[in-house]
């Protein structure tokens, strides 16, 4: 198996630290506000690399943290008016809701910056006992650049042009420019811990660092993120560790592409960010996967406004073939081999997505034409695509119900939509009284509304 280092530039054979063992870190999300796009993405690639390393049997430690204190949680915090730390917690339960309903299965750990002061604090006192950080007046802690012989290999920067390209300011105490912060002292009505250099609060990269010490050890076999993070987030990570240690951090470091939307960046200030939850009413996981997954995971993804509703049609011809495959009874268990060889080959080459769903059009023609001349070996294909494919989070559902509720929503006006879509609001806001009103105005045009655990659907009388 190879897969793209970015820390060589190469890809490369896979050899993890520990012959059966993979310990994989991910670098998760800041919980200052509504989960997006971009973080569904990460998280279902890693999620794949994850599964795909157990299919090869390897015993896999996958954590992935939670920044769960930062300047924009505690500024967004404000102007709302609530606790910061309650604030982040509750981001984060709607997020692991969110998760769940992309199918992306917990890691083994899920780590909190805010569950790991003390690691941090530790940490940290041993990189100024070892001389790469110092105190600065007031209280902030700053990592020394210059004294990391190798600061900047991740993103192939030499210190000195780094140096020369920055404006000196002098306004943090700091002693180069390019330090970072390990520690950052209170500021008036903010959130703090006590450490030995007074009230403050851990910056961004050291708990990265410190998490994977203290909780998977001095040496890790796969680093991820989203490659934004290069620098300076992973280059931090690295100088903080490999300085404490003496040792490679991380032996694979793996970075996926970014959106864009439209052919644009994709990020908050230009307001075209795409909100999870948004996205799954819109059109389910096995959507949204088999969009994002039709592009290899290292690229760019360029959110079309096709794209989804293409995946959509894809998905929904491919059930199609599935129903009818499943009509004809045939009882085997048996599975054709080719497809999940093919899998593999494609998986194996740094997680080729794009391959294994290109691969998936061959598949359903075959298929296709096999159920044509009454080809009962049709049923090994069947039973391989759903085996195999169940990675990726395609074709767990039964076919009958994910046609039945994407035709519903293909056929329905959407002025009957709109109309259910009302009801539902005014039922989530017990307005029981209007409920009724529309749905006798939706059973006047001829459809009939049901209601369901989540949300309803609607039939044509
Ligand atoms: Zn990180």
């Amino acid at each position: 198996m190879k897969i793209y280092n970015s820390l060589t530039g190469r890809k490369e054979e896979f050899i993890p630290l520990e012959s059966d063992k993979v310990k994989m870190y991910a670098c998760g999300i800041t919980v200052s506000g509504e989960a997006h796009i971009g973080h569904a993405v990460q998280a279902i690639i890693f999620d794949i690399i994850r599964k795909y390393l157990e299919k090869k049997n390897y015993n896999v430690i996958y954590a992935r943290n939670y920044t769960d204190v930062d300047d924009k949680i505690i500024a967004n915090a404000n102007k709302l008016g609530v606790d910061a730390m309650d604030f982040a917690k509750k981001n984060i339960e709607k997020i692991e809701k969110l998760m769940q309903d992309l199918k992306v299965t917990s890691p083994t750990m899920t780590l909190k910056a805010t569950d790991n002061i003390n690691n941090i604090i530790e940490f940290i006192t041993k990189l100024i006992d070892k001389g790469y950080a110092y105190v600065a007046e007031g209280g902030d802690v700053y990592f020394s650049v210059e004294k990391d012989k190798s600061y900047g290999k991740l993103s192939n920067r030499k210190l000195k042009d780094m140096i020369s390209s920055v404006r000196i300011e002098n306004e943090d105490n700091k002693k180069n420019a390019l330090d970072f912060a390990l520690w950052k002292s209170a500021k008036p009505n903010e959130i703090y811990w006590n450490s030995p250099w007074g009230k403050g609060r851990p910056g961004w990269h050291i708990e990265c660092s410190a998490m994977n010490f203290y909780h998977l050890g001095e040496q890790i076999d796969i680093h991820g993120g989203g490659r934004d993070l290069i620098f300076p987030h992973h280059e931090n990570e690295i100088a903080q560790t490999e300085c404490l240690t003496g040792k490679p951090f991380a032996k694979y470091w793996v970075h996926n592409g970014l959106l864009k939307l439209n052919g644009q960046k994709m990020s908050k200030s230009l307001g075209n960010v795409i909100s999870i939850k948004e996205l799954l009413e819109k059109y389910g996981a096995e959507v949204i996967r088999f969009g994002i997954l039709q592009t290899n995971y290292k690229n760019d993804i360029n959110i079309t406004d096709n794209l989804f509703p293409e995946a959509e049609k894809h998905l929904l011809e491919f059930y199609k073939i599935l129903m009818e495959i499943k009509k004809l009874n045939i009882k085997t268990d048996e599975v054709n081999p080719q497809i999940d060889e093919a899998f593999n080959e494609a998986m194996d080459d740094d997680f080729n997505t794009a391959k294994a769903l290109a691969n998936l059009f061959v598949w359903f023609k075959t298929m296709k034409q096999k159920l044509a001349s009454n080809d009962e070996s049709v049923m090994c294909d069947y039973n391989a695509i759903i085996k195999t494919y169940s990675l990726l989070g395609l074709f767990t559902e039964e076919p009958e119900s994910f046609i039945k509720s994407r035709e519903v929503k293909q056929e329905i006006p959407a002025e009957i939509i709109e109309l259910a879509e009302k009801r539902a609001k005014a039922r989530n806001e017990k307005n029981f009284a209007l409920s009724d009103e529309l749905r006798e105005q939706i059973t006047k045009l001829g459809y009939s509304i049901k209601d369901e655990k989540q949300g309803y659907t609607l039939t044509k009388i």
